[in-house]
């Protein structure tokens, strides 16, 4: 396992005393912490909304596309809303980030943006997606509550679209980021994966292309995620070679700043040299950030997460079913995260890839 990098941001304690199996005790109003036995505090919930997308990428899924979940195995509306309330209301969740598969394919995604936004205390809500129909939705996500938003794009020109993500869709997402902006949604991310003799030649005319249009782009490693398990390590970009590639045309900046707010922020940021626009580098593989991890994931079966490598699960939605009550559930989510391993182990001789891909996770 690398080195753990940097040290994980402790909240304030809500409730921090030991109870037998290692988890804390709540406080009077039956609030307690998402603590792991490594002093790191889970605040930010990814919740996977379908594990279905209407794109194909190479680096995801297969051109077939996967067993989809039966719809009796997701989550409804009620049930998902009701595990992020006992998130936020018990469990200190600060962040809900809705994801997929394609979280914009699940119907009533704004009612459920409403119903997030109506918890208290309110937590700030994101979405991560691929941008296909947010040129139609954008504004009234906005309006529902939605705060941030993380779209999609490899790369801007139509064929390597095609090549990538097996859909002509390139048009759909560059209007999806446009009506981000035009909504009032900040910031607009872009998260960008580089494929080798693909899309990795682009780097610099994506840079300047985000400049343009306002919105920060992030380069994301390539990870052991796909569904093929075709991901080799001597094949991934590395954070290295793209600041290299970045470099010929632009000098990236170290802003001394930048380090210190970066906290549990996945992105090392880098200050375009002569301007005030930041680009971000995702190091997940040769420069891992699970150290300072405060992410737990919820899938959209109602699984509980602690890291996309993770090969065990903590299934929340058997107890929901079988009538729990919120102070129970969120005990076995509380021993769910105490169990946390240190890092995600890409590194260790004996890492497997996890048995369900990115899609089927949330991204
Ligand atoms: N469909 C949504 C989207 O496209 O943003 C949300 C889910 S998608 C799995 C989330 C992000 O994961 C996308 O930016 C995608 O490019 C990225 N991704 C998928 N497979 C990946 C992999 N093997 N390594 C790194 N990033 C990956």
């Amino acid at each position: 396992m690398s080195a753990l990098l940097p040290m994980p941001r402790l909240r304030p304690a809500l409730a921090r005393a030991e109870r037998g199996d290692g988890a804390t005790s709540p406080d009077s109003a039956g609030r307690r912490e998402l603590a792991d036995a490594y002093g790191r505090v889970a605040t930010d919930l990814r919740v996977s909304l379908t594990d279905r997308c209407n794109l194909r990428c190479t680096y995801c899924m297969p051109a077939e596309g996967l067993p989809w979940l039966a719809r009796d195995e997701l989550l409804s509306d009620a049930e998902t809303i009701r595990l992020v309330e006992i998130g936020v209301r018990l469990l200190g969740i600060g962040t809900v980030r809705l994801t997929g598969g394609e979280p914009l394919l699940r119907r009533g995604l704004e009612q459920l943006v409403a119903d997030i936004a109506a918890l208290r205390p309110r937590p700030v809500i994101a979405l991560t997606t691929n941008g296909i129909g947010l040129a139609t939705r954008a504004a009234a996500l906005a309006e529902a509550g939605l705060d941030r938003i993380n779209i999609s794009l490899d790369t801007l020109d139509r064929n390597t679209f095609k090549q990538l993500s097996r859909r002509d869709r390139l048009a759909d997402v560059l209007a999806g980021v446009s009506a981000a902006r035009a909504a009032g949604l900040r910031p607009v991310k872009i998260n960008t994966v580089l494929m080798r003799g693909i899309n990795d030649r682009e780097a610099p005319a994506l840079l300047h292309w985000a400049m343009a249009e306002g919105v920060q782009l992030r380069f994301i490693e390539q990870m052991p995620l796909d569904a093929q398990h075709a991901w080799q390590r001597s094949e991934m970009v590395t954070a290295d070679e793209i600041r290299d590639r970045l470099s010929t045309t632009v000098e990236l900046v170290e802003d001394e700043a930048d380090a210190r707010r970066r906290g549990s922020a996945p992105a090392e940021l880098f200050r375009v040299g002569g301007t005030e626009h930041r680009v971000g580098i995702i190091a997940s593989v040769t420069r891992p950030f699970c150290g300072a991890c405060d992410r737990v994931r919820l899938t959209a079966d109602g699984q509980i997460r602690n890291c996309l490598f993770a090969r065990t699960e903590s299934d929340l939605r058997t107890s929901l079913r079988s009538g729990a009550s919120d102070e129970e559930i969120a005990d076995q989510w509380v021993v769910a995260v105490r169990g946390k391993r240190a890092g995600h182990g890409i590194d260790d001789p004996s890492f497997l890839q996890p048995s369900r891909p990115m899609s089927a996770i949330g991204g």
